[in-house]
């Protein structure tokens, strides 16, 4: 086997220089996944976790260059679910067997931290776990929440190029982001990350260098999507991102965070109809079939094509499971937290 290959698998280390020889087009890929296939399933083992996702409201007060959702495109019916209903599907993603739900939305200043606690305390109440994806807060905010019983949350850090992030997230820092990432893993969450892979100027040194940053911020979770263009943003003719590269910077990820959850995403699915499965076979284990009802789900359009819209989150979840059973794997049974993360609650309890 090739050096570098055997270096990654055993020591579950790399060099910049390293992963950027990785991440060229010449590299073989199916050698790649299979390694990350292979320590996938030494450190974390065949389940297949399953979160149940609420997009519970599609106003946003940012204005990302990439994003469906930017306050700028005009052209969006917005919507917000109400508190209640949230809670009916949170319930229903219980029934259906879900162990945990995931509530994302754009950063929608309606949901004041009250509101945000409020329906926190409602889900936990249901004996769920419970990850949030709702954008940049302040230290307080997130400690409220984390008080409120929330377990984990998701902010992609989308590129640690500072320069191709602030231009592309007009009005937002990177040092912010980067901070809401260190409050958020100090105040005891689960810390979902990720990367964008294919924006317009993005090199592979910077891929790489995003790689090695989710392991110096000790990352439990890592969602790496392909940019995919939305014709309503100012990206709408940039070429976007292959589903080859995000898999390869997906499969790096695991050779060097071997016990983390790693999300096969739906925007690789939305590429090609075997996405997710090519992600599952090469280091993902976690999967999150979309539990929004039907009527919103169209216009939580972050880009074209997603591949979840049409369906009731009965029918989304079917379509996993089966997915799930096709491969030989099977669906998680607990919460699904990361072995790194309760490896690190074990020590600090000691
Ligand atoms: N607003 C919150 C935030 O930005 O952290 C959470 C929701 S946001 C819609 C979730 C993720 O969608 C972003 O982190 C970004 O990586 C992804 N996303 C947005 N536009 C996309 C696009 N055109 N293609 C692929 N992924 C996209
Ligand atoms: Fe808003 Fe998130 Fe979309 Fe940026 S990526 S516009 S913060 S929803």
């Amino acid at each position: 086997m090739d050096i570098l290959l055997e270096k990654a698998k055993n020591k579950h280390e790399l060099t910049r220089e390293e992963l950027t020889a990785m991440l060229q087009p010449e590299y073989p890929l199916a050698d790649l996944l299979s390694a990350a296939d292979e320590v996938r399933k030494k450190y974390v083992g065949d389940e297949i976790h399953l979160r149940g996702l609420i997009e519970f409201s599609n106003f946003c007060k940012n204005n990302c260059l990439y994003c469906g959702l930017r306050r700028d495109n005009k052209q969006i019916q917005r919507y917000r679910i109400d508190i209640r209903t949230i809670l009916e599907l949170a319930s229903h993603a219980k029934n259906m067997g879900l162990k945990t739900v995931v509530l994302q939305s754009g950063e929608d200043i309606w949901f004041s931290t009250e509101k945000m606690v409020e329906i926190i305390r409602g889900i936990k109440d249901m004996g769920l776990a419970l990850t949030l994806s709702i954008g940049e807060k302040s230290r307080e905010e997130y400690e409220a929440y984390r008080k409120a019983g929330a377990d984990r949350f998701l902010i992609r850090i989308e590129t640690t190029d500072k320069k191709l992030y602030e231009d592309n997230d007009p009005g937002m820092s990177w040092e912010k982001r980067r901070q809401c990432m260190l409050d958020l893993k100090e105040l005891g969450f689960e810390l979902g990350s990720g990367c964008l892979v294919g924006l317009p100027g993005q090199t592979l040194e910077s891929l790489a260098d995003d790689i090695l940053f989710f392991k110096e911020t000790s990352c439990d979770m890592i969602g790496i999507g392909p940019f995919i263009p939305h014709p309503m943003t100012p990206l709408k003719n940039a070429e976007g991102g292959k589903l080859e590269p995000a898999l390869r910077v997906m499969a790096l990820t695991r050779l060097l965070l071997p016990d983390i959850n790693i999300p096969a995403t739906t925007a690789m699915e939305t590429l090609a109809p075997n996405g997710q499965t090519l992600a599952l076979q090469g280091g993902a284990n976690v999967i999150m079939p979309n539990v929004t009802l039907t009527a919103y789900r169209q216009h939580y359009q972050l880009y074209p094509g997603k591949t979840t819209t049409g369906y009731t989150p009965d029918e989304s979840l079917k379509k996993v499971i089966a997915k799930i059973e096709s491969l030989g794997r099977k669906v998680g049974s607990g919460a699904g937290q990361s072995p790194k993360w309760l490896k690190e609650q074990n020590t600090e309890n000691k």
